[in-house]
C-alpha cells in the first residue's frame, strides 16, 4: 500500500463522508452489511463497501465487515479514532425486539431482558453519554451502560440491550420507550450536555451482588473488602471463584457492567 496509485485508492476511499462514518463504525466492532445499512443509510452502500474494500481499508467476509490491519493503522495513525459519528449525524431509533425474559439471579422475583434498539447507533452512543445522569460509556465494551435505580440498562454499539432487576415486560417496555424517547429527542436537536464528571460507584453497591458467604477464598477477610478492592481497581471480579459458578452468572455480568463505571 506504499506506491502512488494505492495512496490515492485510499485518500479517495476517505474523502467520502458516508466511508468514513463506516471506517469509524468498524472500529467500534465488526457489522453486517445490513447493520452498517441501517446505520448510515442504504444508498449506493454496496459501491462505498466496494470502494473501501479495493483501498485495502475493510475487508468483507461471511456478509460481515471488518477493517483490515492496515485500515486500522490507518485509522489510528491519522487519529481519525475521535471522528466519532456526531449525534446529529445517527438516526431515529425504535425498540424492534424484547427477546428474553430471564429470571434474574440476583433477585428472583425479578427479570432479566435482551432487546434491540434499530438502527444501531454504534460510536454516537458516546455522545449520548451526558443525557443520562448515572451512564457511562465503556470504550471496552462498545456500550453506554446506564443505572436507573437499581435497573442497570447496557446499550451496544450493535443496538443490543440488556437490563437486570426488571418486574416484568410491561416494566421493560416502559423503561425502553423512556430510553427511546431521550435518545431520539437529542438526535432531533442534534446536541446532547455537556459531558459531566465520572459516577462514583459505591462498595456497597458491588457488595450487593457478591455472594455475600464471606467464604475468604478470595484472600479477603469479608465479601465487602473484596468490594472495596475492587472498587479501587486493586483486584478483579475472577479472583472470587465462587462468583463464577453457573448460579451467580447473573450477578457477574451485573458487576461486570457496573465496574464498568470504574
Ligand atoms: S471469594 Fe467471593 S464470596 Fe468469598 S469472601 Fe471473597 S468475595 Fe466473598
Amino acid at each position: 500500500m506504499a506506491g502512488h496509485a494505492e495512496v490515492k485508492l485510499v485518500s479517495n476511499a476517505m474523502a467520502n463522508t458516508t466511508r468514513r462514518k463506516i471506517m469509524n463504525l468498524l472500529l467500534e466492532m465488526d457489522l453486517s452489511k445490513e447493520d452498517i445499512g441501517k446505520a448510515v443509510g442504504q444508498s449506493m452502500l454496496d459501491y462505498h463497501l466496494q470502494i473501501l474494500q479495493q483501498a485495502g481499508l475493510i475487508k468483507i467476509e461471511n456478509n460481515v465487515a471488518s477493517l483490515t490491519d492496515f485500515g486500522r493503522n490507518f485509522l489510528e495513525s491519522k487519529g481519525e479514532k475521535s471522528e466519532r459519528i456526531e449525534i446529529r449525524d445517527a438516526r431515529p431509533v425504535e425498540v424492534v425486539e424484547v427477546k428474553q425474559l430471564l429470571p434474574c439471579i440476583a433477585d428472583t422475583t425479578k427479570f432479566r431482558i435482551i432487546a434491540r434498539m434499530d438502527p444501531p447507533l454504534g460510536g454516537a452512543l458516546k455522545a449520548l453519554e451526558p443525557l443520562f445522569p448515572r451512564g457511562r460509556y465503556s470504550e471496552r465494551i462498545g456500550a453506554l451502560i446506564i443505572q436507573k435505580g437499581t435497573v442497570l440498562i447496557t446499550l451496544y454499539g450493535t443496538g443490543n440491550v440488556t437490563m437486570t432487576m426488571i418486574r416484568d415486560e410491561a416494566h421493560a417496555r416502559e423503561i425502553l420507550e423512556e430510553l427511546k424517547r431521550t435518545i431520539n429527542d437529542a438526535i432531533e436537536k442534534g446536541v446532547t450536555p455537556a459531558p459531566k464528571e465520572k459516577v462514583r460507584v459505591d462498595p456497597m453497591e458491588v457488595y450487593r451482588y457478591l455472594p455475600g458467604t464471606n467464604c475468604r477464598e478470595c484472600g479477603e477477610q469479608s465479601c465487602y473488602s473484596f468490594a472495596i478492592r475492587l472498587v479501587s481497581g486493586e483486584v478483579g471480579l475472577e479472583k472470587c471463584k465462587p462468583l463464577q459458578e453457573d448460579k451467580y452468572a447473573t450477578r457477574l455480568e451485573h458487576l461486570r457492567s457496573l465496574l464498568a463505571y470504574l
